[in-house]
């Protein structure tokens, strides 16, 4: 999974995948990556209403927005070049270390790992 929170994502599936008047999806921000489990907390995506007792916290109690999580098939990431959801793969680098890159324009978007001798180019 190549996700990692602070990405920006589109959901791709669900009810919070529907398409915008100009044809394109909303751009939401990931929380929370969850890898074992394979889902991804996005912001506002995936909400239900929570309904929580009276407590201390809540004094009042009642109901509460709330994101759940998302399996990570539904999202994609947002390549902000292609303006779109894109599929991430990962390469090394001349140095050893390891970046994402949008798989349409090729386009870094980050390291993921640090420079390892054994993948340097010699
Ligand atoms: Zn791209």
């Amino acid at each position: 999974m190549l996700i990692k929170a602070g990405d920006s994502v589109v959901v791709i599936s669900g009810e919070d995948s529907t398409k915008q008047d100009d044809g394109t999806r909303k751009v939401h921000t990931v929380v929370q990556v969850d890898r074992a489990k394979g889902k991804a907390l996005v912001e506002g995506v995936n909400l239900v209403w929570k309904h929580v007792r009276r407590s201390q916290k809540y004094p009042q109690g009642g109901r509460l927005r709330k994101e759940m999580p998302v399996d990570v098939s539904n999202i994609m990431f947002y390549c902000s070049s292609c303006s779109k959801g894109v599929r991430l793969g990962a390469r090394f680098l001349d140095d050893g270390s390891k970046e994402r890159y949008c798989k349409k324009c090729g386009t870094s978007t980050g390291r993921i790992a640090p420079p390892r001798a054994a993948h340097a180019k010699k």
